[in-house]
């Protein structure tokens, strides 16, 4: 079983000052747990972190551009991002997907290119809430992870993150998250290798320090993308001693 992730998903929170402050907040009192920490911030705020966050914490971007470099006004490249010093960055978040009208093929684009420059894509897939409730979430996800990973290496993590459950409060059930999780794994032994048991999975979705160990705890999670409750170090000291 691999060391579980716990990333950490700003969003569109903190500037570079804060990202500072809350780096040297981190380095002052985390105690390095099971986890594996990675910080997925805005890209201005990647130099504090490079500068601030403990050793062995790992830091990323939470989108980049599919293409490699030029006339793309206003996009950061892979390259960007590893001048910093990232190794992470999160591709088709539902909120890229919604908001900024980004397809399957963008972001398998953007995980290809994230490859080629020597990043981790966390690829985010994940249902609406009609969607479950016609109980189509298993093959609606499984499609979206077929055709958001087409062309793809296997040097990926897949975030499994029911649109539902982001930022509401309302977390999906450890038996979900679990589900989904497994039939992730059996699609991705379809897709790369027979034994799969080497990637990483995670669930995200409104993880606070009092549900994660019980969602980390099932056999096919391997760690949480965490949004609201990254924000503050005290809520992530205790996701990490919880983990
Ligand atoms: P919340 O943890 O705020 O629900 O956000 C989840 C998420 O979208 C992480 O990428």
């Amino acid at each position: 079983r691999s060391t579980p992730l716990l990333a950490l998903n700003w969003k569109m929170n903190k500037t570079p000052s804060e990202a500072r402050a809350w780096a040297a907040d981190l380095a002052s009192a985390l105690v390095p747990g099971r986890a594996e920490l990675a910080v997925l911030a805005p890209a201005i705020d990647l130099p504090a972190l490079a500068e601030g966050l403990p050793a062995g914490v790992a830091y990323g971007g939470q989108d980049v551009s599919q293409h490699e470099a030029g006339a793309y006004t206003g996009e950061i490249s892979t390259a960007m991002l590893r001048d910093l010093g990232a190794t992470y960055v999160i591709v088709g978040h539902s909120e890229r997907r919604e908001y900024h009208s980004e397809t399957d093929a963008v972001v398998a684009a953007k995980a290809r290119q994230a490859q080629a420059g020597g990043l981790t894509p966390i690829v985010c897939v994940g249902e609406r809430l009609d969607v479950r409730e016609r109980g189509e979430h298993v093959n609606f996800t499984l499609d979206q992870l077929r055709a958001s990973t087409d062309g793809v290496g296997e040097n990926l993590i897949v975030a499994y993150e029911p649109v539902w459950a982001i930022g509401t409060g309302r977390t999906a059930t450890a038996d979900d998250a679990e589900e989904m999780a497994a039939a992730i794994r059996r699609a991705l032994a379809g897709l790369y290798t027979a034994d799969a048991a080497g990637f990483r999975i995670l669930y995200g979705g409104s993880v606070k320090p009092d549900n994660i160990a019980s969602i980390c705890a099932r056999p096919n999670v391997n760690g949480a993308l965490v949004g609201g409750a990254s924000l503050k170090v005290a809520d992530v000291l205790g996701m990490n001693d919880a983990l």
